[in-house]
């Protein structure tokens, strides 16, 4: 039977949830709007996404405005607004000057809302960030910069940007007093586990300073994408909770930046994981450490901590990257 055609008038998601904004505590409305996609996802594409899954071809402009009316219609006022596009947010081929004020217009509500946005680098100049603070006063752009490291992030990301063009875009934003957001992705494929803990902790000491809020993001493995080949023959295994809590905790430490990690796909056998025994309670205390910064949060036991730590081990010792409980045909 062939999928219902999605409604391209209605985004895809709409919720709200708690956020951080400087030192309060306040709701968030966020909204996943049904895009045209990314442009570099068509022409080349980062090797964990799975974002094209989620965007449609025929999107016009009055279908992304309708869209975001629709998704007004669960605001209540929560001073915070994210807007996601599954892709560049100031990337002209996703949408023109004129949708993007009119979507800026609305989440900005009169200036009472702080508005996020995410975008690739390429896209950031000052004068589409002017225009865009013509309608918010209050501004913050997320950048995928997954690693400050140009070697991983071309052989094992295929981002198709360096650090220098992150550095660029990021200055700017600072200039014009718009935070900065920035993400970091633990566990990139072709890097051991603890190769991957040492990257994604290297990237954020590196992004510190460009940063108010370092995002990492745990592989989740997506459909169609190269990652889930791997994942398929057992050459790559999304992180551990253990490395993620490693990776919080030291850069908490270290970094001016807030902190702050939302797994998608956590707890499953797609995403960042230990056993089943304290998944649940792990990712409770990701969230608890996601508000309060404080690293004994994330101070656990498990029985599952002796296999992480051998999987640590193992990998070296047998001089792959690959998912060792799989390859050896123990533990899962
Ligand atoms: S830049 Fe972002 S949306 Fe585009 S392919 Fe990479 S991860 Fe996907
Ligand atoms: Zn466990």
């Amino acid at each position: 039977m062939r999928d219902k055609a999605p409604k391209t008038d209605k985004p895809i998601a709409v919720w709200s949830e708690k956020e951080f904004l400087n030192t309060d505590q306040l709701d968030a409305l966020v909204v996943i709007l049904r895009g045209r996609g990314c442009y570099w996802s068509a022409k080349s594409g980062c090797i964990m996404c799975g974002y094209s899954n989620d965007t449609t071809s025929g999107i016009t402009e009055d279908d992304l405005q309708a869209q975001f009316v629709s998704a007004m219609d669960k605001y209540k006022g929560e001073g915070y607004v994210k807007i996601y596009t599954s892709g560049s947010f100031f990337d002209n081929r996703e949408m023109t000057d004129d949708t993007r004020e009119k979507i800026l217009v609305m989440a900005g509500d009169g200036g009472k809302n702080h508005v996020l946005v995410e975008s690739r680098p390429e896209f950031i100049t000052a004068d589409i960030i002017d225009r865009a603070l013509e309608h918010v006063s209050s501004l913050e752009v997320a950048i995928g910069l997954e690693t400050a490291n140009d070697d991983v992030r071309k052989k094992c990301v295929n981002k198709g940007f360096t650090f220098a063009n992150f550095e660029r875009a990021a200055t700017i934003l600072k200039e014009k007093g718009v935070k900065v957001r920035t993400y970091i992705l633990l566990k990139p494929p072709y890097l051991t586990e603890r190769q991957a803990i040492e990257d994604a902790v290297d990237s954020a000491v590196k992004a510190d300073a460009l940063s108010d809020t370092i995002s990492f993001n745990p592989i989740n493995v997506q459909r169609w994408t190269l990652v889930e080949e791997l994942w398929k023959k057992g050459l790559y295994r999304p992180p551990w909770l253990w490395s993620l809590a490693e990776v919080l905790k030291r850069t908490v430490e270290v970094t001016n930046s807030r902190i702050v990690s939302s797994p998608s796909g956590g707890g499953s056998r797609r995403g960042v994981h230990n056993c089943k025994k304290c998944n649940k309670q792990f990712l409770e205390a990701v969230d608890r450490f996601y508000m309060t910064q404080d690293p004994s949060q994330l101070e656990f036991s498990c029985t599952c901590k002796a296999e992480w730590l051998d999987t640590l081990d193992f990998q070296e010792m047998m001089g792959t990257t690959g998912d060792v409980s799989k390859l050896l045909g123990i533990w899962e």
